[in-house]
């Protein structure tokens, strides 16, 4: 492998993310990646780009400057932006009181509570709700397809060499140990994901991270096309750009009264519904954490899942595919870390690299590069 100005370490959506940014500022980039395929966090999620109900401030905007990216990148690299928006749906009082105060917020400005009429007529699958609020800066992309194209465009377009298959064993300034040899480079960026014990597992020991593991399903098409994706009483308690509001406290004390709520809170339950090109349903998710979650998929979780998808969509259509996943877990957005002069360590801690990825890579480049662009 011949001498690159940049080599990243990881092929999931934050190495893809750091390459795209590096071949803008006209770097010549090796990608390294230990598996044939991408096939973490990255490829296992919704593939939806969550702008609405991101914590306020940096990660919100992130998420607006990195839906903006997609939005940019998918036509170019031949990727279908599925749905755009979001729909979140309030069936309790409490909720209702927390989609009330998230519309006064900067977050909110251009989201639109919708009328009941027009709940019933765009958004017939619904349980009805009491109120739903439209956000219009979100956007999905399915990501076992999506990942794939992204570094296929790179490549193409933008000149990213890949080496699949090449694990990588230890970074120093400049040089690169792997699996098929040593790299040389002026610069390297470590993007491996919720894998901490290969590079630099002092660092993430530091941070504090620790694996967060989540139960996903997909559901045969329900014979109806949801308009966008949708959330419900559950993220409210979740998603900070919500549940950092004083009146998430409220619902959250109601939820925990309600036995089959409290059940679904203990497994880290809230509830994304999201559709594929063939119709079928993208539903989940659970939070597990453990420094080594176990790969097994509970059907008592994945019930819980359903009595959640039954709240706001009512009967479920039957489970065509079952999956878990695991990511990078820690109490901030992400860390950036220096281990030598010219690398860095880049890992999203929260659940959030779709959403945010993209924009931090422009960020990790300013700071590494300067803003030459
Ligand atoms: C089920 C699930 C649902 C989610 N839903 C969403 C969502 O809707 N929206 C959202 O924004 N986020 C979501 N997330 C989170 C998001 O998927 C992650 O934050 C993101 O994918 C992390 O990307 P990554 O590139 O850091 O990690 P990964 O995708 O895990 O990629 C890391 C890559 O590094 C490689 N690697 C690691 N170590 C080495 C080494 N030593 N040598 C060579 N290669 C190495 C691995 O092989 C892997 O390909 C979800 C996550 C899961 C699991």
């Amino acid at each position: 492998m011949s001498r690159h100005d940049l080599v990243i370490v990881g092929a999931g959506i934050v190495g893809l993310a750091h390459a795209l940014a590096a071949a803008r500022r006209g770097r010549r980039v090796l990608v390294l990646d230990r598996d044939a395929a991408a096939n973490g966090a990255s490829i296992r999620n919704f593939g939806f780009v969550t702008v609405t109900g991101q914590g306020a401030g940096r990660v919100w905007q992130l998420a607006m400057r990195s839906a903006r990216i997609w939005a940019e990148v998918a036509p170019a690299a031949g990727i279908s932006i599925l749905q755009r928006g979001l729909l979140l749906a309030a069936h309790r009082a409490e909720a209702e009181a927390v989609l009330d105060a998230f519309a006064e917020t900067e977050m909110g400005r251009d989201c639109r509570r919708l009328a009941a009429a027009e709940i019933a007529a765009d958004w017939p699958m619904l349980v009805p709700p009491r109120a739903a609020l439209w956000s219009p800066h979100d956007l999905r992309v399915e990501s076992r397809e999506a990942i794939p194209r992204l570094a296929a465009w790179l490549a193409a377009e933008h000149g990213v060499t890949f080496a699949f298959g090449t694990a990588v064993h230890a970074v120093e300034s400049g040089r690169i140990e792997t699996s098929r040899g040593t790299v040389h480079a002026d610069q390297v960026i470590v993007c491996p994901g919720d894998d901490w014990s290969t590079l630099f597992p002092a660092l993430y020991a530091e941070a504090g991270i620790t694996r967060c593991k989540l139960q996903m399903l997909r559901l045969a098409a329900p014979g109806w096309r949801l308009p966008s994706p949708v959330m419900g009483d559950l993220s409210m308690v979740r998603y900070l750009g919500y549940a950092a509001l004083p009146q998430a406290a409220a619902l959250r004390t109601r939820l925990e009264a309600e036995p089959e709520a409290a059940a679904a809170l203990a497994d880290g339950i809230h509830l994304i519904a999201v559709q594929s090109a063939d119709g079928s349903l993208v539903v989940g998710d659970s939070h597990h954490y453990a420094p080594t979650p176990d790969p097994f998929a509970s059907d008592a979780v994945d019930a819980r899942i359903l009595a959640a998808y039954a709240e706001l969509l009512g009967n479920p259509p039957a489970v065509i595919a079952r999956w878990t996943g695991t990511y990078a877990s820690a109490s901030g957005h992400s860390i950036v870390r220096t281990p030598a002069p010219e690398a860095r360590l880049v890992v999203v801690t929260s659940g959030t690299g779709a959403s945010t990825a993209f924009a931090l890579a422009e960020e990790t480049l300013d700071e590494m590069m300067g803003d030459d662009s």
